[in-house]
C-alpha cells in the first residue's frame, strides 16, 4: 500500500544544531496520524520539512510516492492549520475561506459555493457574512480548518490548533477534529504535547523526544505496551521501580519485586541485569493477596478516582488509583497495606 507520507531517514541540522536524528516513518491515506512529545523534540520541524517550508538536511520525504525534495510549498498537496490561526481580520468568514481557493485561480462563482460548502461542514454558515473579530477563539480556528480544507489538501497538517482554546472547548473540538477527518477522508498529521488529545483522536501515534522518534503504535499500544522509559514515563502516569531480572525468554520476564516476590511479566526487549519495571497506577488493588507491601501516606480525592500515595518497605514511592466506587473503604495515613499486581499491570523496560 502507497504511504500518503513517507519519511527515511530525515535529518534536520540548524547549524551546529540538529533537531531531528533520522526519523523514519510512513503515515497511511486517510489515517489521523498524531506527533507527540515536549517541547523541543522537533514535531514542528518535521511539520516544516512535510510542508516544504524548511528543506531536509538527509534524507527522504515522499507523498503519495513521490519524492517531494524541492517541490515548493504551494506545490505540494498539503496544507497547514497552525496554533494561531491567521486569519485575514479585513476579510469575511466566508472569503477567508475561499482566499486559497482564489489563489490557485477558482473562479469566484465555484470559490464561493466550495467556501459554503466548508462553512456548513464546520457548522459556521450562519457567520459567513462576519469578520474574524467578531467570532470566539473556537469559531476562529474552525474558520481556519474550513480555509485549510477549501483547496482539497490531500494531508492536512495540524500544528497545536488546540492549544489556545480553553479546556471545555479544546474537548468539544478534539471530537469535532475527528469527525471532520473521517468525513472528508483527509490524511491529517497532528502536532501536539498533550497526551489525553494525543490518545483520544489518533488512529496511531509516534512519540518523540530529543529528535528521535521512540515508539509508534496506537493510543492502547503506546499506554498498555511502552518500549522504553521515556514513553512510559511520558504517556499517563506509572510507577517505575527498579527490580533485578533473572530471566527473559519470548518478550516475558522473570522478575524479582522490591520485598522478594517474583513475577513474570511481558518485556520490551531487555536482558538480565537490573530494569525498570512499569506499574501503571490503575493496575494495583489493595489486597490480601500482596505482591507488594507498602505504608500509605495521602490519599488524594480526584472525584472519579481516589490516588492513593504511599512507599514500599524498600522506601521507594509507589501510587495507585482507586475507582470512586460506593464501597471503596479508604486507607489510612501510617496504614501498612498488601497491594496486588493485577495481570498484565507491570511491563519490564528497555532502558
Ligand atoms: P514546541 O512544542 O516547543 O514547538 P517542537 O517539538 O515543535 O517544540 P521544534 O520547534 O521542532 O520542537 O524544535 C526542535 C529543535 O530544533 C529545538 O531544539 C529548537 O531549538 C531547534 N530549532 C528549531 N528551529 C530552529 C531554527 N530555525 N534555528 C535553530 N534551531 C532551531
Amino acid at each position: 500500500m502507497t504511504a500518503a507520507v513517507d519519511l527515511k531517514n530525515v535529518v534536520k541540522r540548524y547549524g551546529p544544531v540538529t533537531a531531528l536524528h533520522g526519523v523514519s516513518l510512513a503515515i497511511a491515506d486517510n489515517e489521523f496520524f498524531t506527533l507527540l512529545g515536549p517541547s523541543g523534540c522537533g514535531k514542528t520541524t518535521l511539520l516544516r520539512l512535510i510542508a516544504g517550508f524548511e528543506d531536509i538536511s538527509e534524507g527522504e520525504i515522499r507523498l503519495f510516492d513521490k519524492d517531494i525534495a524541492g517541490l515548493e510549498p504551494n506545490l505540494r498537496p498539503v496544507n497547514t492549520v497552525f496554533q494561531h490561526y491567521a486569519l485575514f481580520p479585513h476579510m469575511t468568514v466566508l472569503d477567508n475561506v475561499a482566499f486559497g481557493l482564489k489563489m490557485k485561480g477558482v473562479d469566484p462563482v465555484a470559490r464561493r459555493a466550495r467556501a459554503g460548502q466548508m462553512l456548513e461542514m464546520v457548522h459556521l454558515s450562519a457567520f459567513a457574512d462576519r469578520f474574524p473579530s467578531q467570532l470566539s477563539g473556537g469559531q476562529q480556528q474552525r474558520v481556519a480548518l474550513a480555509r485549510a480544507l477549501a483547496p482539497e489538501p490531500k494531508v492536512l497538517l495540524l500544528d497545536e490548533p488546540l492549544s489556545a482554546l480553553d479546556l471545555k472547548l479544546r474537548q468539544a473540538m478534539r471530537v469535532e477534529l475527528k469527525q471532520l477527518q473521517e468525513q472528508t477522508g483527509i490524511t491529517f498529521i497532528f502536532v501536539t504535547h498533550d497526551q489525553e488529545e494525543a490518545l483520544t483522536m489518533s488512529d496511531r501515534i509516534a512519540v518523540m523526544s530529543a529528535g528521535r522518534v521512540q515508539q509508534i503504535g496506537t493510543a492502547r499500544d503506546i499506554y498498555e505496551a511502552p518500549e522504553n522509559r521515556f514513553v512510559a514515563d511520558f504517556i499517563g502516569e506509572t510507577n517505575l521501580l527498579q527490580v533485578d531480572v533473572a530471566a527473559v525468554r519470548e518478550g516475558r520476564a522473570t522478575v524479582v519485586l522490591p520485598g522478594g516476590k517474583q513475577i513474570v511479566c511481558p518485556a520490551s526487549g531487555t536482558s538480565s541485569g537490573r530494569h525498570n519495571l512499569s506499574i501503571r497506577p490503575e493496575r494495583l488493588t489493595i489486597s490480601d493477596n500482596a505482591d507488594l507491601m507498602a505504608t500509605v501516606e495521602r490519599v488524594v480525592y480526584l472525584g472519579t478516582d481516589l490516588q492513593v500515595i504511599a512507599h514500599l518497605d524498600s522506601g521507594e514511592p509507589i501510587s495507585l488509583r482507586l475507582q470512586n466506587a460506593a464501597r471503596v473503604s479508604l486507607p489510612e495515613p501510617g496504614q501498612r497495606i498488601g497491594l496486588h499486581l493485577e495481570e498484565g499491570g507491570a511491563r519490564l523496560l528497555a532502558d
